[in-house]
């Protein structure tokens, strides 16, 4: 195998996070090589538009970002390069398996030796199971999004969207940029539940108001109703979705008995519960957990010497905090100074994520939508029924076990969409569901034979 070792710090994502960890360490004279799955950097908040111009505020800011990663003479971005695999080295270093270019094209393989790493893979956004999710028409709301702002395609015309959290504001207003029809928004959760922190809420959220308040009056002049304590807890449809059940929800999401409703006339439904991160390279890589996130010091160190983590694999906090945390990471990565104002940014960030997190945590109820047909896992068609079966008559006692007496979580998603909530539904710990030594998926002639 030939390694290229490089020249001062590697990053893996070019999201918020990884673009201000690449600009400090940059910024600080060292050499960096950026490494990223997409076409364009800037993740999921600043995705760019791959045909078209920039129309958007938040399109135009990662405009600008992309022009600075291109044009620093020490950044060296690599897009469409994933990392498959990450592995320690005797040297001490980090061995950063990576492939190239398109997909179904010829991939170039190659393995980067870096002593300090910083990863910033992100999440990928939770989507809660019910009865007819797998009809086509129901999509997460994070695709639907990616397609509205990627192609400037709309996932439907008449779209209802469900879920819980913020998040759900910049779907709807992608969807209606590319002239979607929105028939309604259900929030699982209630906006009360940040009056149990109103610290976090004025003093580390204040920064997000106007962006609120511009969503409030996008939905106000589309007269899309936005509801709270409520969601779609069954969709309907032949070949595809076309009509959806909505319910009123207790505190704890059970159905409050009579409130379901039919909306009928639905082509697509979205749905976000919140997000998961993407932990694949930090737990092959050995990093210590908190939670379900990367466990970080003040300087965005994890508990393996020269690997650092910021964004969202260490808590969900939004666009602003990873970006706050990259430039920690990046500076500590590079041995330089860390700025006492990126400090008190990841601090106030941190503050309003916990309370974010507390605000739309999703609650047990959830469980009561489903029937014993209903789908849990789409890729293997795995149902609520055989996940109980397996629990109770094969004695499935942990996730491994469950996956291999139910087959849940062993298709191409490799329990990224249902691992989580089948661990839920089983009441196991979720913890080692993200031991997957390969990332992202890779062709057996390029492990066999890397040129
Ligand atoms: C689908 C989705 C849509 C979102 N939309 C919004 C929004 O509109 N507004 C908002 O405020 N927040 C949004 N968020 C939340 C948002 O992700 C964060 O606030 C912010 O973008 C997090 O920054 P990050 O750098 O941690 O991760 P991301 O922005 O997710 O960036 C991670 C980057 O890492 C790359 N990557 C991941 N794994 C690998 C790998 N193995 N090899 C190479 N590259 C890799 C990805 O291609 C991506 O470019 C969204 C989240 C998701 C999942």
């Amino acid at each position: 195998m030939i390694v290229e070792e490089a020249q001062g710090v590697v990053v893996v994502g070019a999201g918020p996070a990884g673009i201000a960890a690449a600009l400090a360490a940059a910024g600080s004279g060292v050499s960096v090589v950026l490494l990223d799955g997409g076409a364009r950097p800037g993740g999921q908040y600043y995705r760019q538009p791959l045909v078209g111009p920039p129309d958007t505020r938040t399109v135009r800011a990662g405009a600008r970002l992309e022009l600075a990663v291109r044009e620093h003479p020490r950044i060296d971005h690599r897009p469409r390069t994933s990392v498959w695999a990450l592995e320690p080295d005797p040297e001490g270093t980090h061995l950063v398996h990576t492939q190239q270019g398109p997909a179904d094209a010829a991939r170039r393989v190659r393995t980067i030796g870096a002593a300090a790493l910083i990863l910033c893979p992100g999440a990928y956004d939770r989507v809660l199971p019910f009865p007819g999710w797998e009809l086509p028409g129901v999509c997460s709301a994070g695709a639907a999004q990616a397609l509205a702002k990627g192609q400037g395609i709309a996932v439907g015309g008449r779209v209802v969207v469900s879920g819980t959290g913020p998040f759900l504001l910049p779907v709807i207003a992608s969807l209606l940029d590319v002239g979607a029809g929105c028939l309604g928004v259900y929030e699982a959760g209630t906006p009360a539940r940040w009056l149990r922190h109103p610290v976090a809420a004025l003093r580390d959220g204040l920064s997000k108001l106007p962006e609120l308040a511009a969503y409030a009056a996008r939905l106000a002049v589309h007269r899309v109703p936005y509801r709270t304590r409520r969601a779609v807890v069954a969709a309907h449809g032949r070949d595809r979705v076309e009509a959806v059940t909505v319910a009123r929800l207790d505190p704890d999401w059970n159905i409050r008995p009579g409130s379901e409703r039919r909306i009928d006339g639905v082509d697509a439904v979205c749905v976000g519960y919140g997000f998961t991160p993407q932990l694949e390279l930090a737990v092959a890589a050995g990093c210590a957990l908190r939670g379900p996130y990367v466990a970080v010091d003040a300087a965005q160190a994890t508990s393996v010497p020269g690997l650092y983590a910021a964004g969202e694999i260490t808590g969900i906090g939004g666009a602003e905090l990873a970006a706050a945390e990259g430039e920690v990471a990046g500076l500590a990565a590079a041995g330089r100074a860390i700025r006492p104002g990126a400090v008190a940014r990841v601090r106030s960030g941190r503050r309003f994520a916990e309370a974010l997190a507390d605000a739309h945590r999703v609650r047990p109820g959830w469980r009561t939508w489903l029937t014993d047909d209903t789908l849990v896992c789409r890729c293997e068609e795995v149902t609520y029924g055989d996940l109980r079966g397996a629990v109770r008559d094969r004695a499935a006692d942990g996730m491994r076990t469950l996956k291999l007496t139910s087959r849940v979580g062993l298709g191409p998603c490799q329990g990224r969409v249902c691992g989580r909530n089948a661990a839920e539904l089983a009441g196991l710990d979720a913890s080692g569901a993200d031991r997957r030594p390969i990332a992202q998926p890779i062709r057996l002639g390029d492990l066999a034979e890397p040129p």
